[in-house]
């Protein structure tokens, strides 16, 4: 996937708020290339407002007069819509669709476009798209707010971008190593003659305490540096108990 080769297409947006706000969307998310087809009302301040920190991306976006002009260059087009159309085409999720643009992103010059506030984008401008986009709301009130439907896309972009850099699990991240069997049996050694010693387990009738207690520490899971706490305890326990002897 190449970010640089993505661009978010806005058409004809009305609210320069919503523009301001689709910056921010795709800088959080690393992108950068913002297209406006005839917005309304562009530059504006409302628009540098709700951009906050991402009017970098305002100041570099490219106005044009028509949609064509903006994607002209693109071999991949995606356009997404609030509402199922009459015309059947290829549609999916967003991340799906967040696969397939990574995929084209590589190679090829990529548009995603996202259409007007209150009308969405045409049923022309949807035929210019080699896929369609639905993020799949409720259908008794499927529109939303135009940033946060770009939101949304781009998310599901920078999940796959950065999915080579996540950690597999958490037990990555763990500051201590887990514990190893050998540390472990010295451990439960340590335990039971503990236990012996304060009268807890008594050697002639152990029952299932020591399988009980194994099952215990095992379902947890200890990292060396809980270990060696607990074995500091055991070792304080013992030394309390032969203080008096
Ligand atoms: N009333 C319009 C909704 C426009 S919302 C309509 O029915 O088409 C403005 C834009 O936000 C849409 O054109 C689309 O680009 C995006 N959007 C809003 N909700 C969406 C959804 N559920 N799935 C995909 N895109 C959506």
């Amino acid at each position: 996937m190449n970010p640089d080769n993505i661009r978010i297409v806005l058409v004809n947006t009305s609210h320069p708020g919503n523009i301001g706000g689709v910056a921010r969307a795709m800088k959080n998310m690393g992108l950068a290339r913002l297209y406006l087809v005839a917005p309304k009302q562009f530059p504006d301040e409302q628009a540098s407002w709700r951009a906050a920190g991402a009017d970098d991306l305002l100041a570099g976006a490219v106005v044009t007069d028509s949609l064509a002009e903006a994607i002209a260059d693109c071999q991949f087009v995606v356009g997404t819509s609030a509402r199922e159309r009459r015309i059947p085409w290829p549609l999916l999720d967003p991340r799906q669709c967040a696969a397939q643009i990574a995929t084209h992103s590589g190679q090829e010059q990529v548009a995603v476009l996202f259409g007007r506030e209150d009308r969405g984008l045409t049923n022309e401008e949807l035929k210019l798209c080699n896929l369609h986009l639905h993020i799949p709301s409720d259908p008794g009130y499927s529109s939303l707010n135009l940033a946060m439907a770009v939101q949304i896309v781009c998310y599901e972009l920078r999940m796959l971008h950065i999915a080579g850099d996540l950690p597999a699990s958490a037990e990555e991240l763990w500051d201590s190593p887990f514990s190893t069997v050998d540390n472990m049996e010295r451990f439960y050694e340590h335990l039971e003659q503990t236990l012996i010693e304060i009268g807890f387990l008594d050697p002639a009738a152990p029952r299932q305490l020591m399988a009980r207690l194994r099952r215990l520490y095992s379902r947890v899971r200890l990292d060396e540096m809980e270990l060696n706490i607990l074995r500091g305890i055991l070792t304080e326990t013992r030394k309390q108990v032969h203080r008096d002897d």
